[in-house]
């Protein structure tokens, strides 16, 4: 627990998202004063309804693409669907949130003189060549495809985070976080991770896209939780892009099969075509995490898949919007 004069004010955008309802809870139960802005454009308000009584956090309902004007110490900017099915729904409105989103948050960062951090993703590698992909790997992206709203926005975000630092001298944090799961999963997202699970809790087939060879190495939401504290909190002079993810990398096929096992479901596996751009590999090199901030993910794929299962198991599923048709 920080002393009392290291209490800061900090906002969250996108705190009522899946990672961003996980960050709310730590930076609440630090005693800070935390301010969750989101639109609940792919959240509800469940994922935070248990924080609304404490008397240090509040929730703002609001849309980073329009100016916001607060006054505060931190931000992190987590704004921004991030499941292909919802990120694709509206590609204009994507682009808008992550260009327009950074371009008003880091112009309130400048006039507060806040410290500002930003969740990019290994997505700015798109269909990475480099394997596994370090910092310093500039990317395969499409720049017209069916994932350029996501993937090229948030590469605009990141060129307008180092831009405000050199031009104006905003304090920034830029992480890249790759494929992450946890309970707080919108249940109807289509990632990867909840479909699996959703389908095996149902006794449904599973939906392999594609031949299941495709890699992603998953990170439990706890691990990356404490990734991004520490890298707010990290010496001034290391403000990124630094991966955060697990490096333990597992096809598709794989992770089927452990939801299978660990659901003792009785469905089969199916195949589905696999979507364009789909990258074929994806696992972070996350040496420069590891060095410079002494972080490295401690869950096993199979425990934090379990504690995931639990929580898909507790939910009412019929509570949940889905936000978007493509699920
Ligand atoms: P999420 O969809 O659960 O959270 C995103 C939140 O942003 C939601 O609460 C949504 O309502 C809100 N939002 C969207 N557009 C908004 C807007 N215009 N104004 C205000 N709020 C808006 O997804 P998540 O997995 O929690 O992702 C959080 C962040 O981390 C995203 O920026 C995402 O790109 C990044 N990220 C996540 C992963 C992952 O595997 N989970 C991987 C890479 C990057
Ligand atoms: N995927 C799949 N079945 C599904 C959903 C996704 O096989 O029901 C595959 C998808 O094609 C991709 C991987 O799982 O290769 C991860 O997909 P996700 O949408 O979770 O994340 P991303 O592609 O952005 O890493």
């Amino acid at each position: 627990m920080p002393s009392s004069t290291s209490l800061k004010r900090i906002l969250v955008a996108g705190g009522a998202g899946f990672l961003g309802s996980h960050l709310c809870d730590r930076l609440v139960a630090q005693g800070h004063d935390v301010i969750c802005l989101d639109n609940l454009f792919t959240s509800q308000k469940s994922n935070i309804a248990h924080l609304l009584g404490k008397p240090n956090f509040e929730f703002v309902r609001h849309d980073v693409t329009h100016p916001v004007w607060l006054e505060v110490d931190e931000i992190y900017n987590l704004a921004c669907p991030a499941a292909p099915g919802h990120y694709q729904y509206n590609p204009i409105k994507t682009m808008k949130t992550s260009v327009l989103g950074a371009i008003n948050l880091l112009g309130m960062a400048k006039r507060c003189k806040a410290k500002i951090f930003q969740a990019s993703t290994s997505e700015v590698y798109g269909d990475p060549t480099e394997h596994p992909q370090t910092e310093s790997y500039r990317g395969n992206v499409n720049p017209i495809g069916p994932r350029a709203c996501y993937d090229e926005g948030k590469r605009a975000a990141e060129t307008l985070f180092f831009d405000y630092h050199r031009s104006n001298k905003v304090n920034i944090r830029v992480i890249r976080i790759f494929n992450t799961y946890g309970p707080r999963m919108h249940p109807f997202d289509g990632r990867v991770v909840s479909n699996f699970i959703r389908q095996a809790l149902a006794g449904e087939n599973i939906s392999m896209f594609g031949d299941g060879s495709q890699t992603r190495s998953f990170c439990y939401c706890d691990d990356l939780i404490d990734g991004m504290i520490r890298m707010m909190n990290g010496p001034d002079d290391f403000i990124g892009p630094v991966n955060i993810g697990n490096p333990v990398e597992f096809t598709i096929k794989q992770l089927a099969e452990l939801v299978l096992e660990l659901t003792g479901s009785k469905g089969k596996l199916i195949h589905k075509p696999l979507p364009a751009d789909d990258p074929t590999q994806r696992q972070p090199d996350i040496s420069l995490a590891k060095s410079r901030l002494g972080w490295e993910p401690k869950v096993p794929l199979r425990e934090g898949l379990a504690k995931t299962i639990a929580w898909f198991r507790s939910i009412d599923m019929s509570q949940y919007r889905a936000p978007t048709p493509n699920y």
